[in-house]
């Protein structure tokens, strides 16, 4: 069977990502997200398990030395990383798996499987991107300064991305997310493996 492919989603706080994710979840089967262990605190609405896998500083370095993590890395002041299993055996299944995660995890994950579809999220503007996250009423002054000042910096590393995709519209970003992941699965020999065809043929 063919390995699921694994998708991964970066973008400057506030540009949309657990926005768009959790649209793109909603309108395409066969795809599934890995939920991050983060020793940040929950915000207003999100919960244990469902946004993040919410763990003391502790846990987190007990799973670092475990080798438990796929990748991890400091965002702000706080950690940050996917689970090895969780990710590994969806697409040992053939399942898609969807990650968001910082610019720092990409390039691990770019290392680690060459062949994963790195999607770079963009705001259509800087001022827009500061009124998102500004609404978003999750930061204070300083830490929207400072979410502002590495949002300059996080997007030098766009050049590294396979795909970028501005999300001005909500609906028409979804529609962009949705066919990159189509167009992925339609590669021959991913299609030819779905369908047998290549042994049907030969057999014919
Ligand atoms: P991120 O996960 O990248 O930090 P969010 O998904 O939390 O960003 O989005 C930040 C804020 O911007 C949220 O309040 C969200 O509702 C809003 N938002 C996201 N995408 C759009 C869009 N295309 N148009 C208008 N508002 C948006
Ligand atoms: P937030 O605290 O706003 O949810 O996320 C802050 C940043 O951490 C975002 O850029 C998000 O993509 C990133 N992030 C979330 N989960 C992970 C993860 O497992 N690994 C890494 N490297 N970054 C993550």
């Amino acid at each position: 069977m063919e390995q699921g492919n694994l998708f991964v989603i970066s973008a400057p706080s506030g540009a949309g990502k657990t926005t768009l994710c959790r649209r793109l979840l909603e309108q395409i089967s066969g795809i599934s997200f890995s939920i991050s262990y983060t020793t940040r605190n929950p915000r207003q609405g999100e919960f244990d398990g469902v946004d993040y896998h919410f763990v003391s500083r502790d846990r987190f370095e007990e799973m670092v030395s475990t080798n438990s993590f796929l990748e991890w890395a400091r965002v702000y002041d706080n950690f940050y990383g996917t689970r090895k299993s969780e990710v590994l055996s969806r697409l040992e299944l053939g399942e898609d798996v969807l990650l968001d995660i910082d610019v720092q995890g990409a390039s691990q994950v770019r290392r680690l499987f060459p062949e994963a579809i790195l999607i770079f999220l963009l705001p259509p503007s800087w001022s827009l991107l500061e009124d998102r996250l500004r609404g978003r009423g999750t930061e204070d002054s300083s830490r929207l300064k400072l979410r502002m000042a590495n949002a300059k910096s996080e997007l030098e590393a766009v050049h590294k991305y396979d795909f970028a995709v501005i999300n001005d519209d909500l609906s028409r970003a979804t529609e962009d997310l949705k066919s990159i992941v189509i167009a992925q699965r339609c590669r021959t020999p991913r299609t030819l493996a779905r369908q047998g065809l290549v042994q049907d043929l030969k057999s014919s």
